[in-house]
């Protein structure tokens, strides 16, 4: 059921644009709006949940499942990078800005790609 207010039901109901990698029953991937390296995914499962407290084992299966396959694809659209971030954060305090469970997937390029995060600049 989409929350009414909700960013990332939005799109997952295709009511907002988004650049989309993947997509299956279960799950969205999309270009993140503020790309902090080229290629940065986020991964949604498309039932509402604000973050991981709320997931089920059976959801957790699902979406965790799905993080290779969309992390090989970002490798193969963006095949100058040669790492991967995959991170999660958790309620505000741990800088969760948007209340519909994500997964980021951002690829890493050099040592010198710019990108620091969020926890690792305090
Ligand atoms: P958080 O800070 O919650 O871990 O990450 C939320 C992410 O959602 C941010 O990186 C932000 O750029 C992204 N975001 C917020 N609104 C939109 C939107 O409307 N479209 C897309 N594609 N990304 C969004």
């Amino acid at each position: 059921m989409a929350e009414q207010d909700c960013v990332f039901c939005k799109i997952v109901n295709q009511e907002i644009p988004s650049y989309t990698i993947y997509e299956d029953e279960a799950v969205k991937a999309f270009l993140d709006l503020s790309q902090v390296t080229p290629g940065h995914v986020l991964l949604v499962p498309k039932k509402h949940v604000a973050n991981i407290f709320e997931y089920d084992s059976d959801l957790a299966q699902t979406v965790f499942a799905r993080v290779p396959k969309v992390a090989r694809a970002i490798k193969a659209a963006f095949p100058d990078s040669t790492g991967m971030n995959i991170c999660m954060n958790n309620g505000k305090i741990a800088y969760q800005s948007v209340f519909h469970s994500h997964i980021h997937l951002v690829p890493r390029y050099n040592e010198e790609d710019g990108f620091s995060m969020h926890w690792a600049d305090n």
